[in-house]
């Protein structure tokens, strides 16, 4: 069984993430991390699923994924249409809207939780599970 602490090594990619265009931004279901869905495709990490693609970091996320589909569901990305900034949770990209419009400007709180900012900076695995899929990860739990 594999666990989810093999995940270390996905921290060098942190560096590349901020460089991703957003219109090819994903984020891969095992880690959360940012993903380029154009170097995905040419690496092969991907799996259609229910006509959906869905992408990965890397070649392990596609074997935890192979190895029990179910377990991860795709997240999509939602998007503030006022500042641009992009969210896994729907609800977060609204209250960003809804706050970019009245004020005109960035509340950081909210942009605290957005893909990008999780990007630039270093958040240990720990961190990003706890952000990215807290209801998921519990199912797996063994007991
Ligand atoms: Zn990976
Ligand atoms: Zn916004």
């Amino acid at each position: 069984m594999h666990n989810h602490d093999e995940h270390e090594h996905h921290h060098h990619h942190d560096s590349e993430a901020a460089d991703i265009p957003v219109d090819r931004m994903a984020v891969c279901p095992v880690t959360g991390d940012a993903i380029d869905t154009a170097e995905a495709e040419k690496l092969g990490h991907f799996r259609d699923v229910d006509g959906k693609r869905i992408y990965f970091c890397c070649a392990t996320c596609v074997q935890l994924f192979d190895d029990n589909p179910n377990k991860y569901t795709p997240k999509l990305l939602y998007q503030c249409a006022e500042c641009g900034l992009h969210y896994a949770d729907k609800s977060k990209a609204k209250e960003c809207e809804t706050w970019c419009k009245q004020y005109n400007s960035c509340n950081l709180e909210i942009t605290k939780q957005s893909v990008e900012y999780r990007q630039n900076h270093e958040l240990t695995i720990e961190q990003k599970k706890a952000w990215y899929e807290p209801d998921i990860l519990r199912e797996e739990a063994p007991h």
